[in-house]
């Protein structure tokens, strides 16, 4: 047995006094009622046998020679195992005085002075059962807390009846609140929950607390020295025997390993351990995803499915190890490629997000591109990638070059399904394969010739400026009632090498995606002023020129100081310049542009607001700014002869422009009828195939030499 008080051995009083009688008289009580006894004479006695025999109670004389009842009781109590023992006071009758310091010493229970023998046998064996109940109390609770380190785990009280918290030491350990001395607060328990989780935990509690209902929330608690731990936090419901909700009671465990462990499984389970990359897995996954997304939202993405040129060739050759690192170098590559704070790709990619790369085994990789709004986007990134991969890669020594093949499947002109999908861009690869390998093709042959021409210009087009292969052709603008030449529409052709005249309509979007209208427009400005002053030198009338400048980021353009330059350089006054700009430059509205603009008025420059009627048609902005030309969008003059509606509407504009101090610009006049009809409605002047097409500056200086165009 390893209990002492076990049934064969009697419990064990102390008996401390220094009159001899009493003592003896006690000891008899005790022994009668079933207790061993054991003896001293004074307090410092009383002590040293406590220690050596450990009694379970004691019965303790208040009034002792050396050191009295009171200092004793103290220093038993003041003793590791002297918190519980039970010690029962013997004091003089009516001492009051004694009762209260006896209880503040520590003492259990008090008896009086005569003492009457056969109740205090009764009374030691009371109190040996009250000592035995508090060490079971003191030890389980003591093993509750052992348990609980063991575990992991702390708890935690909300009394709702009347909203008071309590934490366990344990818990708040748990919690890293190791620096509260005080008892830990509510706040305090808060407080150690992660900065951007607290509003989370915090809402999930109150209204726990308010619902009186159980909960069970994750999250993650950063501790002194700045390591996280995961904690998942559980309460339950406690009622009263009345069925009244009476506690919360919550426990705090620490799941970090668990966590952990399940970060573990997840890289094993979804990522590649040689590259980190997405795997077959989780590729899939995700790709089963941005189908069912892009079905919903009408997007369309892109899959670029690579494999390097010749890789079997290079780990025969060079072995496993150099062909890993290769894997590696490659992957780091193409995540680099891929980022879209590279400015490269920016517009291409909204998001980082947007993008998984994937390793499918060997040295295929797959890269998912959503939301990449055309196909040439996927382009631009398979050419960046082509060019990204170094010619040669210095692994451990060696030099390594390796290029790669990119085929491209489309989502959904390629393929509805996964497996399409990825069929289809594999077909695609061994196809840049076989043109050669180190390059790219989309599974569809149409959209590899529209890229690889949109291509071609863009880097035709790069050159151009520098070749001199853009001319300025020239349209007259007449005035309607006389049919004389007031104004030129300057517009640019590219007159290519190889591919002959390519009209604006072709290369003008390109140069806008690429930046390179930049450039574009302050050629066009400088050549059409020079052009103007060439005319004038050669004594014809003079005219002003209008010049098509596009929106796109017009407000980056430094497009004032380049205008001015250009009328300085040829010694023009700004009323010979036109600018016309679309209804969408308006619509941007961004202070920036609404800057340019007025600045361009402060120039004395006209403003023309070309096409007018095909964009947004809100003319509210009209009010607020007045241009000084409308142009009215040729589909409509198109139109004015068969058409009601057309009529209706050129009417209402030439109305409009009028009544806010605009003149009347008709573009596309092409017969006769056309032009009484709008002269009748009171446009100012007009521009057209019936007065001529636009020609080169020599033909043009021949018209404008003529008094009027029949
Ligand atoms: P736009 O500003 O509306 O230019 C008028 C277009 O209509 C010109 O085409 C012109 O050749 C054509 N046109 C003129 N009269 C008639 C007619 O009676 N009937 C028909 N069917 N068409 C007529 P183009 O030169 O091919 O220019 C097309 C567009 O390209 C222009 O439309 C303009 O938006 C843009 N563009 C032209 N030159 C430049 C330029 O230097 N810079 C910029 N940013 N854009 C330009
Ligand atoms: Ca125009
Ligand atoms: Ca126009």
């Amino acid at each position: 047995m390893l209990d002492k008080t076990s049934l064969d051995e009697k419990p064990l009083a102390l008996v401390v006094d220094d009159d001899l009688s009493l003592r003896l008289s006690m000891c008899a009580a005790l022994a009668k009622a079933g207790f061993a006894t054991v003896e001293a004479e004074n307090g410092r006695e009383a002590v040293e046998i406590f220690q050596s025999d450990a009694p379970d109670i004691i019965l303790l004389d208040v009034v002792m020679p050396e050191m009295d009842g009171f200092a004793t009781c103290s220093a038993i109590r003041s003793m590791p195992t002297g918190k519980y023992t039970q010690i029962l006071m013997v004091t003089g009758l009516d001492d009051t005085e004694s009762i209260e310091r006896a209880f503040e010493a520590g003492a259990n229970d008090f008896v009086a002075k005569p003492i009457n023998w056969t109740m205090l046998g009764h009374r030691g064996k009371y109190m040996l059962r009250a000592g035995r109940a508090m060490e079971e109390l003191n030890k389980s609770k003591r093993r509750l807390a052992k348990t609980q380190e063991l575990a992991l785990l702390g708890n935690w009280e909300i009394d709702l009846i009347n909203n008071s918290f309590h934490c366990s030491p344990e818990a708040g350990r748990l919690l890293g609140l190791t620096k509260v001395h005080r008892q830990i607060s509510y706040n305090d328990f808060l407080a150690s929950v992660a900065i951007q989780e607290q509003d989370r935990v915090k809402e999930k509690i109150d209204s726990a607390v308010k619902f009186k209902r159980p909960f069970s929330i994750n999250y993650r608690v950063i501790l002194p020295d700045g390591a996280q731990r995961h904690i998942l936090n559980r309460c339950e419901i406690f009622f009263n025997e009345n069925g009244v909700e009476e506690m919360m009671l919550g426990a705090v465990q620490d799941v970090t390993q668990l966590k952990n462990a399940e970060e573990e499984i997840r890289l094993l389970a979804f990522y590649d351990s040689l590259t980190g990359l997405a795997n077959r897995t989780l590729f899939m996954d995700r790709l089963g995803h941005e189908i069912a997304s892009a079905n919903r939202h009408g997007k369309i993405f892109a899959l670029l499915f690579l494999d390097l040129d010749q890789f079997k060739r290079i780990n025969d050759s060079f072995g496993h190890h150099i062909g890993d690192l290769l894997l590696k170098n490659v992957s780091e590559t193409l995540q680099k490629c891929i980022r879209k704070s590279d400015s490269a790709t920016g517009p291409v990619l909204a998001s980082d997000s947007d993008t998984l790369i994937a390793r499918l085994g060997g040295d295929e990789f797959i890269i998912l591109l959503s939301d990449i709004q055309k196909p040439e986007n996927a382009a631009i990134v398979a050419r960046k990638i082509i060019q990204a991969i170094p010619t040669v890669y210095v692994l451990e020594g060696h030099e390594i070059s390796v290029t790669t093949s990119i085929g491209i499947s489309i989502f959904p002109v390629d393929g509805k399904d996964m497996e399409l999908l990825l069929k289809n861009a594999d077909s695609a690869m061994y196809h840049a394969k076989e043109k050669g390998r180190n390059n790219y093709q989309f599974y569809k042959n149409s959209l590899n010739d529209a890229v690889s021409e949109r291509y071609s210009l863009e880097q035709g087009m790069r050159n151009a400026l520098k070749r001199d292969e853009f001319v300025l052709y020239y349209q007259p603008q007449i005035e309607l009632a006389t049919r004389r030449i007031v104004g030129a529409e300057a517009l640019i052709r590219w007159l290519h090498p190889q591919k002959g005249m390519i009209p604006p309509d072709k290369f003008i979007p390109i140069a806008e995606e690429t930046g390179l209208i930049i450039d574009i427009n302050k050629w066009v400005i400088q050549t059409a002023c020079r052009q103007n002053e060439q005319w004038r030198q050669a004594d014809l009338k003079p005219i002003r020129i209008a010049v098509n400048l596009s929106g796109y980021q017009l407000a980056s353009q430094n497009i004032i100081q380049i205008i001015q330059e250009a009328l300085a350089d040829a010694d023009l006054d700004s009323s010979n310049l036109e600018i016309e700009i679309t209804e969408n430059v308006f619509m941007q509205e961004t202070k920036d542009t609404i800057g340019i603009l007025k600045q361009m008025k402060d120039l004395k420059l006209r403003i023309a607001l070309d096409d007018f009627g095909t964009g947004y048609s809100s003319l509210s902005y009209l009010t607020t700014f007045p241009v000084d030309v409308i142009k009215i969008d040729r589909s409509f003059v198109m139109g004015c002869t068969m058409l009601e509606n057309s009529r209706v509407i050129i009417k209402a504009i030439i109305a409009m422009g009028h009544s806010l101090g605009s003149k009347i610009v008709a573009e596309g006049i092409e017969t006769e009828e056309q032009f009484e009809l709008i002269k009748g409605y009171g446009a100012d002047e007009g521009q057209g195939y019936l007065f001529s097409p636009p020609v080169n500056h020599i033909e043009f200086a021949r018209l404008l030499a003529q008094e009027c165009l029949l």
